[in-house]
């Protein structure tokens, strides 16, 4: 499996970073080991000393696919969770300084801790899905889906004209506002509505 990641997919987001709105998605990826399940912490990695956490609702893939129409991707995905991109924003800005790519910064060992997945038929509304992350209690992130700048449909079919989707895919698709740095010993729980789907002690 993969793990497909949309950057800069709500406004004021991609303003807090100083990176202009895309016109079109922007996508990087992750391998499978960067998965990190069932709520297991997460090991501050010695190469960065700027690790990020960016909540984002995950789309489970259910069927294979290449060249989607957006009309049709609804039926590509099953399942919604909410996961974190952690990023080294250290290296990450190295990278961008040097327009190198972002491998080192994003698709790390364990960089995509996701929760268990919603059936899709248990959302009333795609397109009006809220969530958020706390840490160590407080909020820090909150969004919804209705926000994103390309819907789970547009990015399907983006993303399928260069990349082939698999059942068991992830697509993380991308963070609202409100980014910002993890130390050893903190606490993020993501939640989806009102329930807590993900939590993510820093070890
Ligand atoms: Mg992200």
């Amino acid at each position: 499996m993969k793990i497909i990641c949309i950057g800069r997919n709500y406004s004021e987001h991609a303003r807090e970073l100083n990176n202009p709105v895309p016109s079109e998605p922007v996508f990087f990826m992750k391998p499978e080991s960067a998965q990190l399940r069932n709520n297991q912490p997460f090991f501050y990695p010695e190469f960065s000393k700027d690790i990020h956490y960016e909540a984002e609702l995950v789309l489970h893939v259910c069927k294979v696919g290449r060249n989607i129409q957006e009309k049709f991707a609804s039926a590509y995905f099953d399942g919604i969770g909410v996961g974190i991109d952690f990023t080294a924003r250290d290296l990450q800005q190295k990278a961008k300084e040097k327009g190198l790519p972002w491998e080192m910064a994003k698709a790390f060992d364990f960089s995509a801790p996701v929760s268990k997945f919603i059936p899709v038929t248990q959302f009333p509304d795609l397109h009006n899905i809220r969530f958020g992350l706390f840490k160590n209690g407080v909020k820090v992130q909150e969004g919804n889906s209705g926000e994103m700048i390309f819907s789970f449909e547009a990015i399907i079919a983006y993303v399928s004209q260069f990349v082939t989707l698999k059942q068991g895919d992830y697509i993380f698709t991308g963070t609202p506002a409100g980014v910002g740095p993890v130390q050893i010993g903190d606490r993020l729980e993501a939640f989806i509505g009102d329930d807590r789907l993900l939590l993510c002690n820093i070890r």
